[in-house]
């Protein structure tokens, strides 16, 4: 159910009705609640007045400048897979969703290069990348709805940031619509660009708060010539750790190293109806995925590195770094072990988890992760808490489950309270209180523990400078 709607301005419906046709507007029923809020959503109203769906840069440049003459905010809107509600409209805001702007434009193999709209999806920019022989390697579960616009916007993450970094790594421009209706192209084609300022980085991870993006020219790779997928039964994280240092030295190149917990897998294995039928006996408190690439085409040298990590893994075994692994035998059987991991999310789900989304230095992983289980015991009695998470890149999704008989709202209560400790602790051990989720709504408060005092100045000063009246999304990021 959505909150009333605010009555949207009539001068500026007429001026919206102008600029779009009228299927392009939205202006009641269900849709504006869907357009207008995250598909997880939070404890915050939702409250959009309208929604826009232009199919042209020009048409979004029209609502831009519709909203600046008539005083409205406008929400920036994706595929709405960010899950910390920075494209959530709380207070009758136009929502301009960019659904309908989703062509790829243009693949420049020679320069490794992809333009699309920012309506396009993560997953549609990898498959059109994969036609030419290439990759676009920012990889998540919700690719299939993410946009790029959306994951450039948030800066997205994912499971092989260890090896390709973030989504900003690979933004090579932007076009871009600003406070004033200007179209700002913000790099492109080129390489080396030496001329002061990037305006470009600012929009990334912006969460909409600057201006909304339009399109996009991505960098692409050539792809691994082929991938071994290993999955580790490890008695404690601090082994995790250093099997993670292990498999490195052994000049295995990783592509991914991630960890879960024997609570994830578990609701794995019941989500699929297969309870007690894990890949290790006994079950393992801990798990470490690890997937290495092969460093060129044939047979031969996939197998040699699969002997490497094979040899890799039985010095780990001797030395009791792990008790047990399994290496995948072909790409079916890689599938089936990383679907351990990858489905976690969704096998949490019926849990009601609150989470978390929390990055600490590598090497402080296993201390800030016991002392945090630590205060989860003392302070949420009858709360199970369950990680998976980002090894490599130190980035731990931490859930706190609902207790079967607890009421959901008393359970929340509980866990935003908690919140405050979590983020207390992340601080303690140099981390951020947001690896790669981004801050929306949910972090605001929370955000003076990764950002100082002088950095939270001058990030308004940013927002003031290019969006003086605060047309676009009003309150998301910076703390009130
Ligand atoms: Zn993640």
């Amino acid at each position: 159910m959505s909150e009333p709607t605010t009555a949207l301005p009539p001068a500026l419906l007429v001026d919206l009705r102008a600029a779009l046709a009228s299927e392009e507007l939205v202006t009641e029923g269900d849709d504006l609640a869907y357009y207008g809020t995250d598909r997880c959503r939070g404890d915050w109203p939702v409250a959009p007045s309208v929604v826009a769906l232009p199919r042209t840069v020009e048409q979004v440049q029209a609502v831009v400048r519709a909203c600046a003459a008539h005083g409205a905010a406008i929400v920036p809107s994706g595929g709405r897979t960010g899950l910390c509600g920075a494209a959530t409209a709380t207070r009758g805001e136009v929502v301009l969703s960019l659904q309908r702007m989703h062509r790829i434009l243009e693949v420049d193999p020679a320069a490794r290069l992809l333009r699309c709209e920012a309506g396009a999806t993560v997953e549609a920019v990898q498959l059109a990348a994969a036609e030419h022989g290439l990759m676009y390697p920012v990889d998540f579960a919700a690719k299939g709805s993410a946009h790029i616009g959306g994951s450039i916007a948030t800066n997205a993450g994912g499971v092989k940031v260890l090896r390709y970094g973030l989504t900003r790594s690979w933004v090579q421009g932007l076009r871009v619509v600003v406070a004033s209706g200007e179209c700002l192209r913000l790099g492109g084609g080129l390489v080396k660009d030496n001329t002061g300022y990037d305006l470009r980085q600012l929009f990334i991870g912006a969460e909409g708060t600057l201006g909304v993006v339009v399109e996009a020219t991505l960098r692409l790779c050539a792809p691994p010539a082929g991938l071994v997928v290993a999955l580790c039964a490890v008695p404690d994280e601090a082994r995790v750790l250093e099997l993670f240092a292990r498999v490195q030295a052994h000049g295995l190149t990783l592509q991914a190293f991630e960890c879960f917990d024997q609570g994830c897998l578990r609701r794995v294995l019941e989500h699929r109806g297969m309870q007690g039928k894990g890949p290790f006996d006994p079950p393992s408190p801990q798990h470490a995925l690890i997937e290495v690439e092969v460093p060129e085409p044939g047979d031969a040298a996939h197998e040699a590195t699969a002997d490497a990590l094979a040899e890799c893994l039985a010095d780990a075994q001797e030395q009791g770094l792990i008790a047990d692994a399994v290496l995948a035998a072909n790409g079916s059987q890689a599938r089936e072990l990383w679907a351990l991991r990858e489905d976690t999310s969704e096998s949490l789900h019926r849990h009601r988890p609150h989470k978390s989304d929390v990055s600490v230095p590598v090497a402080e992983l296993p201390r800030f992760l016991a002392a945090w289980r630590r205060r989860v015991v003392e302070a949420l009695p009858g709360v199970e808490a369950v990680v998976f998470g980002h090894i490599g890149d130190g980035n731990l999704h931490l859930n706190l489950l609902q207790p079967e008989r607890e009421d959901p709202q008393a359970f929340a209560a509980r866990c935003k309270a908690f919140d405050e400790h979590t983020y207390a602790l992340v601080a303690e051990h140099h981390g951020s209180v947001s690896a790669e989720h981004g801050i929306g709504l949910l972090k605001r408060a929370h955000l003076h523990h990764s950002r100082s005092p002088g950095e939270l100045q001058m990030m308004r000063g940013i927002k003031q400078a290019l969006d003086p009246t605060g047309l676009f999304n009003p309150g998301k990021v910076l703390p009130p």
